[in-house]
């Protein structure tokens, strides 16, 4: 694993999707925040499995609904690093239940953190990735389906799509891409807990490739959008997921 100078921060990095994007940016070559909420000895285990493969990492405590610790991660990851070149926003958390009975304080926690934290990480992100960069967040395939019990997951959801593409605007002149990549279901706890053997079996099954995604699938489209190969895509949604609709 050899460094190319470049340094990267994944949110939500210590299970599930981000810590194998983590695991993906840093055998890339990126030196690597971990961001985590609560799970300081998951992220620290990322971070050690990132060192055990010779790539440079660290772990940043933050809860990106709060501005203000959000904009303390991103001093630490100045001062450990010096820059950060890639922010990849992926914290997210589901909450299902038919509008009609969902609770203020799920609706209250869920805009939080998918829609207030985004919002948080893409601010400072846009404040300090350095010239040339990529700013990557992460949405969801479930938009487009309009299942039942996911209104305000996908509202969510449909709010990043919207702060990618006008951010992308935004960063006119500075050289840094801003897309998305919105992920069908994958393999990990937001998608498994609560679910019952026979729908997960029946959602694997919803893309004719018949199975449920996992996180090194999502990782390989952050790895190339977070790469020098995708400097022409730009303001973009990627759908990943096994050609579902
Ligand atoms: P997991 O529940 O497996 O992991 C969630 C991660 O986010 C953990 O590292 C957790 O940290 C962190 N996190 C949660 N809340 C906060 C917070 N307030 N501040 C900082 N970090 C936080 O989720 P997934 O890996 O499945 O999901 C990752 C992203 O992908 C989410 O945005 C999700 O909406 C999206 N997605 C997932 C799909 C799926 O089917 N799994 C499909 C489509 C999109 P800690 O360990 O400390 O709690």
């Amino acid at each position: 694993m050899s460094s190319h100078g470049k340094n990267a921060l994944v949110t939500g990095a210590s299970r599930g999707i981000g810590a194998l994007l983590a695991l993906r940016l840093a055998a890339d070559g990126f030196r690597t925040v971990v961001n985590y909420a609560g799970n300081a000895a998951a992220a620290q285990d990322v971070v050690n499995r990132i060192a055990q493969a010779g790539g440079e990492a660290i772990a940043a405590q933050a809860d990106v609904a709060d501005s203000g610790a959000v904009e303390a991660m991103f001093d630490a990851a100045d001062k450990a690093f010096g820059g950060i070149d890639v922010v990849v926003n992926n914290a997210g958390i589901m909450k299902l239940a038919p509008i009609a009975q969902f609770s203020d304080q799920d609706f209250g926690q869920l805009v939080a953190i998918n829609l207030n934290g985004t919002f948080n990480v893409c601010r400072e992100a846009a404040k300090r990735v350095r010239d040339g960069g990529r700013i990557i967040n992460v949405s969801s395939s479930v938009i487009g389906m309009r299942l039942p019990s996911y209104g305000p997951y996908i509202a969510t959801k449909a709010a990043v799509e919207g702060l990618t593409q006008v951010l992308a605007q935004e960063m006119r002149g500075r050289g840094v891409t801003v897309n998305a990549v919105a992920p069908g279901p994958v393999a990990t706890d937001l998608f498994l807990e609560g679910k019952t053997q026979e729908l997960i079996d029946r959602m694997a099954k919803m893309n004719p490739l018949e199975r449920l995604g996992q996180p090194e699938d999502i990782a390989r489209v952050v790895a190339f959008l977070a790469g020098s190969e995708s400097g022409w895509i730009n303001g973009q949604i990627v759908r990943a997921n096994g050609g579902m609709c």
